[in-house]
């Protein structure tokens, strides 16, 4: 007999025993209640835990529908079937669209055990889905190192304190930590040494800090502070000099003393930005700049802008680089993984340097991001993409083109003008464009990012969000946006086979992204048993170097003729 903590909503002691009753033959062991009140089921739900929910359908006092109700107020996700003499098959949709798992007849209980049976193992699916979902959320968020949050999560702690409104007496510090000489640390000592120290680093800066102060690691030996209730005058000073304080003592890694200093930069708001993103990157600069000097803390000003590192060298050259055709693009296809078929391809930008040869978007992205370049960049890809597009057509190959729209653009408001005349120059219809995002483009500002992909949509543009799984956002979260896709990060997908966790992520994503309407696109696949693993799960399209490696536009149909991946043709 296996033991079921039994919820009972009935008014009838008689049918309550029936119940139990069936549950006994079919092998369980009620330990249950019988309420018949609102309030006797809200305080047995708060009482204790449950398994499963029986309920009547009217009661004198009470009926189904408002239990329904109850149990979701209380949060709980348990199953929920009705039990009734007088349920129609009418009201019995009714109930189930309200949230009811199963209706079963009083005078046919013998249903009862093989609905509680499946109702227990889908609750127990649900439950690890959520976990799941959880746990990515939770990857997504913090710096295994310190356990800190991250810089993603960072970033949404400033824009949460930027949306708490402030008195005109109070500011908000956003200061960048960077430790002076951590790759000495690191080279002499080792890595486990070398994140020990940044174990301590965190915990120092943490206990100095009220709670309400926010310590994030950003990335290597990077830390972000922000102090979001700070009062005008000489508070910021005083914390400043309070954490060089506690840097000063030797920090002791294995019984040997490390010395340690940093550079600090730090930019107000809202004296040097207005939004997290400027926040953030002014804080950054004036942190170069403490670096570059001997104080070991600056606080912004405009004039440093102009002397920023990321202003010099390459991003002079990018800008030329745009206007004289140093830039190309290279195609990866997408595909259709049960049908083999592709679909579709995203354009991936690269940089043919006169000096340093062909160069990766990693190399110049975020730099162009920072400098505005972006935006020229940007339009460039998108032009060039589409034509490629039409290119494809005109030899009767329907591709539809993916292109990677960076955070900044996103938040331009004129981006939905500027791709519809890219459209109309390239005579393409929305349909051929699918537009990728990262989730922590929407973080920065995610009001805005609505708006602009609502418009987007509507002009009957695709939605995808990149490198899902790496960023903050929960697919409960993406739930409420007009998205029509998600790729899931390719360090998911690359250890799937081996990594029983990444396997889990992809299977739930899978699942997730599949239950909100989403089509789910993996990249990064590798082999041809990654790509069997994932269309066993379902997932729709595959994109990574087994299928192709990004090629230049020419490559790509020449590959498309002599492959078993079939493109879609004119008909
Ligand atoms: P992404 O959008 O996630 O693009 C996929 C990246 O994964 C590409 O790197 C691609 O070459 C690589 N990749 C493809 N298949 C595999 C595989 O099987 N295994 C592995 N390990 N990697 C694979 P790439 O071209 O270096 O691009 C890197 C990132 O740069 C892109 O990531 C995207 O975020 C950004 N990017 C590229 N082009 C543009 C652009 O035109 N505009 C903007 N804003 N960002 C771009
Ligand atoms: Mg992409
Ligand atoms: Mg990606």
């Amino acid at each position: 007999m296996r033991p079921l903590r039994t919820l009972i909503v009935e008014d009838s002691v008689d049918d309550t025993e029936l119940l139990l009753h069936a549950l006994r033959r079919g092998g369980y062991e009620p330990e249950y209640a019988r309420v018949d009140t609102p309030e006797s089921m809200g305080a047995e739900l708060r009482a204790r835990e449950w398994d499963i929910v029986f309920s009547d359908f009217t009661m004198p006092r009470f009926n189904a529908f408002d239990a329904l109700s109850l149990l979701r107020d209380s949060g709980l996700d348990l199953p929920f079937i009705i039990v009734s003499g007088t349920i129609g098959e009418d009201r019995a949709v009714i109930a189930m669209k309200a949230g009811a798992h199963d209706y079963i007849l009083k005078d046919n209980l013998k249903r009862l055990a093989p609905a509680v049976d499946r109702e227990l193992r889908d609750a127990q699916v649900r439950r690890e889905r959520r976990e799941a979902d959880e746990t990515i959320r939770r990857l997504a968020y913090t710096d295994p190192v310190t356990n800190l949050p991250n810089r993603t999560r960072f970033g949404e702690y400033t824009q949460e304190a930027i949306w708490q409104t402030r008195t005109d007496e109070e500011v908000m510090a956003l200061l960048v930590m960077d430790l002076d000489r951590f790759q000495e640390v690191n080279d002499t000592l080792g890595h486990t040494r070398g994140d020990q120290l940044l174990r301590q680093v965190g915990l120092r800066l943490r206990s100095v800090l009220y709670v309400t102060d926010v310590v994030a690691r950003l990335g290597g030996d990077e830390f972000g502070i922000l102090l979001p209730r700070l009062a005008r005058g000489s508070d910021l000073m005083t914390v400043v000099g309070k954490l060089q304080d506690f840097l000063q003592a030797p920090f002791m890694i294995e019984g040997i003393p490390i010395a340690v200093e940093a550079s600090i930069g730090v930019a107000l708001m809202p004296d040097h930005a207005a939004d997290a993103g400027t926040l953030m990157q002014h804080a950054e600069i004036a942190m170069y700049r403490a670096k570059r000097t001997t104080s070991s803390c600056v606080v912004y000003a405009p004039e440093l802008n102009l002397h920023s590192p990321e202003r010099l060298g390459l991003m002079a050259e990018l800008r030329a680089a745009i206007e004289h055709d140093q830039l190309l693009l290279h195609f990866q296809p997408k595909g259709q993984i049960a049908t083999r078929n592709v679909i579709g391809a995203e354009a991936l930008v690269r940089w043919n340097h006169p000096r340093y040869g062909l160069l990766a978007p990693e190399r110049f992205i975020v730099a162009a991001e920072h400098t505005g370049l972006i935006n020229p960049l940007g339009e460039w890809v998108l032009s060039r993409a589409l034509r490629e597009c039409q290119r494809a057509r005109a030899c009767g190959i329907h591709l539809r083109v993916s292109v990677n729209l960076s955070a900044r653009s996103l938040h331009d408001p004129h981006l939905p003008e500027v791709i519809a005349k890219k459209l109309a120059d390239a005579s393409a219809s929305p349909e051929q464009l699918t537009l990728e995002i990262t989730e922590s483009a929407i973080v920065l500002d995610p009001q805005r990012a609505e708006a602009t992909l609502t418009t987007l949509s509507r002009m009957g543009i695709w939605i995808s969000i990149d490198d899902f799984g790496t960023g903050y956002t929960s697919l409960a979260s993406i739930k409420h946006l007009p998205v029509n896709e998600i790729k899931i990060d390719k360090s998911f997908v690359t250890d799937m086979l081996t990594n029983k966790r990444d396997a889990m992520i992809v299977r739930s994503v899978i699942e997730l992204g599949h239950n909100l309407g989403l089509r789910v696109v993996a990249e990064g696949v590798e082999n041809e048993q990654t790509l069997d693993a994932l269309a066993l799960l379902g997932c729709d399209e595959a994109q990574g170097y087994f299928i192709s490696y990004p090629h230049d536009f020419d490559a790509l149909m020449s590959w498309l003729e002599s492959t078993s991946w079939k493109p879609v043709r004119d008909s």
